[in-house]
């Protein structure tokens, strides 16, 4: 993926080159035909007086000059915009090279027919888009998809998005009402969250300057107190900014509490810490699920070709299972994944891994295997063993 995004950039580089040094070459030239036509202008008006009478055909003898000159310069850049032309054809056929649009071939058009599976699909759709404050665009797919979805789900979401919306316009009140109605889940998660929120309102204040002296006094009163123990030195510093009040903190060794960069800051505490008292991951299963999909896809299509030239295509055959290790990163793992040590396979919904009594694991299709009548032989230890004490087990 990154070598194509490359090598379609390099192309338009090319273009973008092209385009800058035509541009600085066409504005020499115009500025040197304008120069021309503005000669021309002078030696006219200079020839027509009295004493130096202009013959007609001197006079379309100049004029002809300088219309075959504009003639000239005008089919010049015309040929050079042409030139340009084929080196933007180059970057589509770099695009079409670098970037494979068929992906037909790995898809799997049953999948959506099975069971409620099409369903599940519009609801994991909806709580992406009311994840994204889009309530609008879920409500209409829930009633063209005819899904049914509880109410009180949505609710949180759509509070979420217009505190969200609040902040992104610079309004922390909602917030800072929220973070006052949750503050004890907050403190159990170890959150600083309704503390910045009034440290940003402090800085907010800061930025009036002398005529909030008084209010900021008041507010540092009324709300810092309760963070006195926790954030003193965070407070010390707050009101050490006090002191440049007057003389505009955006000169001060303060300059820094006035960067913008706070707001996206707090955007995204919010969005952490309302996710976390939802129970819900940050990022919507949607855009996970989509993002790992991008990272394994080019792999996906490889091995699926080398599967079908070497003609071998009993190879992968099951759905669970990948036929090669694709990593996604760190970001995509949530849970450990489990390798039967006898099957070598890893397991699945249809071959869990149990745990045997002595504490060894093994899948279940091994531990079938492995029983004899109503005695199983641990591989590892080997404890004799009842196989229907073994226990199934969930990552
Ligand atoms: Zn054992």
């Amino acid at each position: 993926m990154a070598t194509s995004v490359e090598n379609v950039e390099r192309e338009t580089d090319k273009v973008m080159h092209k385009l800058q040094e035509l541009s600085k070459h066409r504005e020499q030239t115009l500025s040197d035909l304008i120069q021309q036509i503005e000669n021309y202008q002078q030696d006219l008006s200079m020839l027509t007086s009295p004493e130096n009478e202009l013959t007609e055909i001197q006079r379309d003898l100049l004029l002809d000059n300088v219309i075959k000159k504009c003639r000239n310069t005008l089919n010049q850049f015309s040929a050079e915009h042409r030139d340009i032309h084929s080196s933007v054809s180059r970057v589509g056929k770099a695009i079409d090279k670098n970037f494979i649009s068929d992906y037909i071939c790995i898809g799997n058009e049953n999948l959506f027919e099975e069971g409620d599976n099409s369903a599940t699909f519009n609801k994991v759709i909806v709580e992406h888009f009311l994840r994204q404050g889009k309530s609008d665009i879920a409500e209409r797919l829930i009633q063209e998809a005819k899904l049914d979805i509880d109410t009180k789900a949505k609710v949180p979401y759509i509070k979420m998005n217009k505190i969200l919306d609040a902040l992104k316009g610079r309004n922390l009140e909602p917030a800072l009402e929220w973070a006052k109605t949750h503050r004890e889940e907050l403190l159990k998660n170890n959150s600083n969250f309704e503390f910045k929120l009034h440290r940003l309102q402090f800085i907010e204040l800061l930025r009036g300057g002398m005529k909030n002296q008084l209010q900021l006094i008041m507010y540092s009163r009324t709300y810092f107190t309760q963070f006195a123990d926790k954030y003193s030195s965070e407070i010390q510093v707050l009101m050490g900014s006090l002191m440049y009040l007057k003389s505009g903190l955006e000169h001060s060794p303060y300059a820094y509490l006035l960067d913008p960069n706070n707001w996206t800051e707090i955007c995204n505490m919010f969005t952490k810490e309302a996710c976390s008292l939802l129970e819900v991951s940050v990022e919507s299963p949607l855009s996970v699920t989509f993002n790992a999909g991008c990272i394994a896809l080019p792999a996906l299509i490889n091995i699926k070709q080398a599967i079908q030239q070497r003609h071998v295509q009993g190879v992968w055959s099951s759905r669970d299972e990948l036929p090669i290790e694709i990593d996604v990163s760190r970001k995509c793992h949530y849970h450990s994944i489990f390798a039967c040590p006898i099957l070598r396979q890893q397991s699945s919904d249809n071959n869990p891994p149990m745990k045997l009594q002595c504490g060894h694991v093994i899948s279940r299709d091994a531990l079938n295997k492995l029983t004899n009548g109503s005695k199983l032989k641990c591989p590892y230890c080997p404890v004799e063993q009842n196989p229907a004490d073994a226990r199934l087990i969930y990552f």
